[in-house]
């Protein structure tokens, strides 16, 4: 079967008696899970190899060879063959794992941006080089060293947040939202009337199965969303901000909130230890005296 038709399959479903929605939503989910878009990720690389020859000056060589190839994970998000609704729904599907399980992707945007900085200020490099133009090396390394310590905070940001759990977890999560998905459907005839202008949504190619793939995909998202948030012990009447030391989403006691719970232990703890040997100092520099 190659056009699954979604409408009917709710049609059906808001009619039929249990056995029958049972049915129905059981054929729903076999198609999903056996949908030809997988969840699959990729090993990306900025690669670029130093020239020694061009370069010569050995400070620059050090700073850049470290840096020849930084490895990065992008999940699939193109396919080649057509999608039919239900595929384009397990793509949605992916895109939540990825988003709020999958540690190797989906970091935050600045991540990527960080961790092309050695490879694009190695191309600046060579540029200057041939055209005979000033090096600043000290500027250089710390800009390539600063970017790649961002690159690792908003590493951690990105994945302190990710839910821990399996593919398996996580399709036990979306096989419950499913049902609710059904039963809280409602055609679009129902809904036209008050939220859609549907001349315009004709003219623009609109269709009720881009209405059915939209809704899945809303309701997908708002779901998942509020068990994430629910996971973490997340209230929408209090004030969130990122750990500073390693990114987790952390309740705003105070205006000097700064870390979570264990990072802030851990950042009195230091504080404490700094203190005594400051005083050991102090007090070994008096015994001396005396
Ligand atoms: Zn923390």
């Amino acid at each position: 079967m190659n056009r699954i038709d979604l409408s009917e399959m709710l049609y059906y479903y808001e009619l039929g008696d249990e056995n029958e929605k049972e049915t129905i939503l059981k054929e729903f989910k076999k198609m999903l899970w056996g949908s030809k878009c997988k969840f699959k990720k990729y090993k990306r690389k900025y690669n670029y190899t130093v020239d020694k020859d061009l370069i010569k000056d050995r400070k620059l060589i050090d700073i850049f060879t470290p840096h020849e190839s930084i490895e990065y994970m992008v999940a699939k998000g193109k396919y080649k063959s057509k999608l039919n609704s239900i595929d384009y729904i397990r793509v949605k599907v992916n895109n939540l794992y990825g988003y709020y399980c999958d540690r190797d992707t989906y970091y935050k945007s600045e991540y990527y941006k960080c961790i092309t900085v050695p490879k694009n200020e190695y191309i600046k490099l060579v540029r200057k080089i041939i055209a005979e133009e000033s090096i600043n090396i000290v500027d250089i390394k710390d800009k390539i060293e600063r970017s790649l310590d961002e690159a690792e905070m908003y590493r951690k940001q990105s994945t302190s947040n990710k839910l821990n759990i399996t593919w398996n977890d996580h399709k036990n999560i979306i096989n419950d939202f499913i049902e609710k998905i059904f039963e809280n459907y409602k055609p679009l005839e129902e809904v036209e009337d008050d939220s859609w202008e549907i001349d315009s949504v004709i003219i623009d190619g609109w269709n009720e199965d881009n209405y059915i793939i939209s809704y899945f995909s809303k309701s997908l998202s708002g779901y998942y969303k509020n068990y994430v948030r629910k996971a973490a012990g997340i209230s929408k009447y209090k004030e969130y901000i990122y750990c500073e030391a390693c990114g987790k989403l952390t309740e705003k006691t105070s205006n000097r909130t700064k870390y979570c719970h264990i990072c802030a232990k851990e950042k009195k703890l230091e504080k404490y230890i700094r203190y005594n040997k400051k005083r050991e100092i102090t007090t070994n520099r008096k015994t001396h005296i005396r």
